[in-house]
Parts: structure tokens; sequence; C-alpha cells
């Protein structure tokens, strides 16, 4: 998956998300991605969201939207990444091969991101371009 996630000089608030969806997929499958509240949500009063890893594991929780939820109950967007993500692991029975992760953004402008193992990053720009963040170092 990827996702994205903007704040403009509005204050706006804005998300996007694609996937190629899960590797040997069954035919008609439908992942997280393109379900609102699972794979991305975006409010524009609290902050936005997206997920990527299993989409079962993600839409079970309705991820994203949990995520936002938890940033409207006063967390920061990584602890409100992680909570959701130990929210996942607690349904599960084993997560040895179970890959989540969220990235969030809040009406400030601060961000953050969680997920089960190492191996996926993100990246952070301000409206100059300029980095803020190159991703190879968050997760
Ligand atoms: N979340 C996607 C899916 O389950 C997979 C991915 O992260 O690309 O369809």
């Amino acid at each position: 998956t990827i996702g994205m996630l903007a704040l403009d000089a509005n204050g706006d608030l804005a998300g996007a998300c694609t996937t190629s969806g899960a590797s040997y997929k069954m035919h008609g499958r439908v992942g997280d991605s393109p379900i609102i509240g699972a794979g991305l949500f975006v409010d524009n009063e609290v902050g936005a969201a997206t997920a990527t890893g299993l989409g079962e594991a993600v839409m079970r929780m309705v991820g994203s939207h949990l995520v936002v939820e938890l940033m409207r109950q006063g967390n920061s967007p990584e602890d409100a990444c992680r909570l959701a993500v130990e929210r996942i692991i607690s349904k599960q029975k084993d997560v040895k091969d179970l890959q989540v992760g969220f990235i969030a953004l809040n009406k400030n402008g601060e961000y953050g991101g969680y997920c089960i193992h190492k191996g996926f990053n993100f990246a952070v720009q301000d409206t100059t371009g300029k980095q803020l963040l190159d991703g190879k170092s968050k997760f």
C-alpha cells in the first residue's frame, strides 16, 4: 500500500491510498485500502490515518478510523498508531507472520507511525518540499 496524508496551508487534511492488494490473492478479494475507515480515514476536525499490511486484520478493527478516534481522545499520532496495532495484535492468535502498520497526521501537523514488525517506512515533507524525515529510520 502507498498511503499519503496531507495538511494544507489552510489547515485542511486530506488522504489517499492505493494498493496492488495481497500476493496470490483470491480472485475478487477486496483489501482494506478501498474501504473508508479501514485503509484510510480523514476527519478534518481531528486527523488522518492510513494503513498498510494484512488488510483482513485492518478491516476487522476498522483500523484507520480507530487511529483517528484514538487521536480524538488525546493520543499523539504515534501513540494512536501503536494503540491500534496493539488492539489488532490482541485479537490475533499468532503475529509471527502478520504485518500491519499505520501512519497518522493530526490537525497540528504532528505525525507518527507504528507497525508490528520492522520493515515499513514513511517519509515526511514540508510545504517547500524539504524532506523532514527520509522514511528509512522510522520503523
Ligand atoms: N493492505 C493491502 C491489502 O491487504 C496490502 C498492502 O499493504 O499493500 O490489500
